[in-house]
């Protein structure tokens, strides 16, 4: 890399989805705050925002993507922030904060105080039909295993050794509760099966208080007596996490922004990165930001460096949604709610890929019009990809015929958007943190480059934002010497 620490480093962004624009954004300030760093994004599709879709119709606000973020993690809250969208953002409705799960063809509330897998609120757990005797014999006697508990995660802390999400919940609360919540509740997040995907890159809060105090029962409880519950437990924007991605692209140079602009070459020469792209020329950068769905980074970088691919997750879900919009007055009736969750057992070969349904209008405010409604259907799995190829129509049949099954005949809706995002989701292996930090290393040793977005360390918004902003403040440290 050459010159002086004053000479204007040029960035490539691949990618202009969440993780590519955040690293843009970083970069803008870097600029702005007088490091010497100019970035260019490039985006293969028409438009900005990835997996971020938001459809603003007939006064609803429709999420073909994520619906919004959990509001724990505090970097998608900061960064709209500093977009000035802080009075944008929304609350999910907790006073009506409750899930089901979906039996058959009957829909069950999860007790009240679960926390994922965990019952916050024994007594609730003891009272609720969901589970059988042996069950809530299993969570009863989690609090007195405390002791054992924590005994045995101290010493897989040492070696920080992993296990599947499934293996950590049947320790804890037996195999019931696995398949009936954990699984079904993990599925919707990111598609996959349980025995597979990895405690400590999905779950580590729950790796935390299982260290601290063995039993995750009395971990909670603990909590719940320290911190305060004041703010919901899910936030989005009042317009939908389109907003995001609008206010975003309104802050940086619409000169840098190019759309339709599908990157198909990464060369590292003496000179820098040099870029390759479809109908245009190569252009050579000092740095270069992958922010792309994990399987494009493993073939763009493969060239670079072959050892990179294998330290990527490598198998993918793909997800469909199909939201139903009901006009004022359609006759739609539903439990209070935020909505249901199918866990294995309740599908069949031809449903297999529902996973899950939100009730949207009754999760966040302004999502319908005043009496209106919406429910989103979201397939995933591996039923998903055979799904996909599907016609709109034949999908948002499938998806009427599947929800009436839990919530009787729906009535004609005003309109369906339909949302298909094949290999979208990650899965993490058991094992996937310490692939991730040998990937981390490996990369540390190849001057201007950086990776970032859903491949590394959560899947959600706020990681994928702060990933993405760290990956872009380090390289801008990097080029310009600071
Ligand atoms: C259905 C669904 C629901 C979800 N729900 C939630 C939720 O409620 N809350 C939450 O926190 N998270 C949710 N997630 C996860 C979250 O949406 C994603 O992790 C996040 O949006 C990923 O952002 P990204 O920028 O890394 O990737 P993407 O959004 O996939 O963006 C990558 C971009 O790179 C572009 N690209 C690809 N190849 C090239 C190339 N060669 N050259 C140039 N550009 C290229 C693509 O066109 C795309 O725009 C959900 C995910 C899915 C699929």
């Amino acid at each position: 890399m050459k010159g002086a620490a004053s000479t204007m480093r040029r960035v490539a962004v691949v990618g202009g989805g969440i993780a590519g624009l955040s690293a843009a954004y970083q970069l803008h300030r870097a600029d702005a705050a007088g490091m010497p760093i100019r970035f260019t994004l490039f985006e293969a599709s028409p438009r900005l925002g990835g997996i971020i879709d938001t459809t603003r119709r007939d006064g609803f606000t429709i999420e073909g993507g994520p619906d919004g973020w959990v509001s724990e993690k505090s970097w998608a809250r900061e960064l709209a922030a500093e977009l000035g969208l802080a009075d944008a953002i929304v609350g999910s409705l907790d006073a009506e904060r409750v899930t089901y799960i979906a039996t058959e063809g009957a829909l069950t509330a999860m007790p009240k105080g679960m926390r994922m897998m965990v019952p916050g609120d024994l007594q609730a757990a003891m009272d609720s039909p969901l589970f059988t005797d042996a069950a809530k014999q299993a969570m009863a006697a989690e609090p007195a295993r405390a002791e054992e508990l924590r005994r045995s995660a101290l010493a897989r802390s040492t070696d920080r050794s992993d296990e599947s999400v499934r293996d950590f919940t049947v320790r804890h609360f037996g195999a019931e509760v696995a398949d009936t919540v954990a699984a079904p509740l993990l599925a919707g997040v990111f598609g996959g099966d349980i025995s597979h995907l990895s405690v400590r890159s999905v779950m580590p809060h729950f790796i935390t208080l299982e260290q601290e105090h063995g039993s995750l029962i009395l971990g909670l409880q603990h909590g719940a007596q320290n911190h305060s519950t004041a703010s919901s437990i899910f936030s989005s924007l009042r317009d939908g996490l389109g907003s995001l991605v609008e206010h975003l692209a309104a802050r940086l140079p619409a000169h840098a922004m190019h759309c339709e602009a599908l990157v198909t070459g990464l060369e590292r020469t003496h000179a820098g990165w040099k870029i390759y792209r479809r109908g245009a020329d190569a252009e050579v950068f000092d740095g270069v930001i992958a922010a792309l769905p994990a399987p494009h980074t493993a073939r763009l970088l493969a060239p670079v460096d072959a050892a990179l691919p294998p330290l990527m997750p490598q198998t993918f879900s793909s997800a469909i949604v199909v939201a139903l919009a009901f006009a004022p007055g359609a006759n739609l009736r539903l439990p209070p709610g935020f909505g249901f969750l199918v866990p294995q057992s309740a599908r069949s070969a031809e449903k297999g890929a529902l996973l899950a349904c939100t009730f949207l209008h009754q999760k966040y405010p302004h999502r319908a019009p005043a009496g209106g409604a919406l429910l989103r259907a979201f397939f995933g799995g591996p039923g998903a990809a055979s799904l996909l190829p599907e016609s709109d129509e034949a999908l948002e049949r499938l998806a009427v015929d599947l929800l009436a099954e839990f919530l009787g005949p729906l009535p004609p809706r005003q309109f369906t958007v339909v949302r298909r995002w094949p290999n979208s989701l990650p899965l993490y292996p058991v094992g996937h943190l310490e692939r991730i930090d040998q990937l981390a290393a490996r990369v540390a040793q190849i001057p201007g480059l950086r990776i970032t977005g859903s491949l590394l360390r959560g899947v959600g918004l706020p990681d994928v934002i702060h990933q993405s902003r760290d990956a872009a403040q380090s390289l801008a440290q990097e080029l310009s010497g600071a």
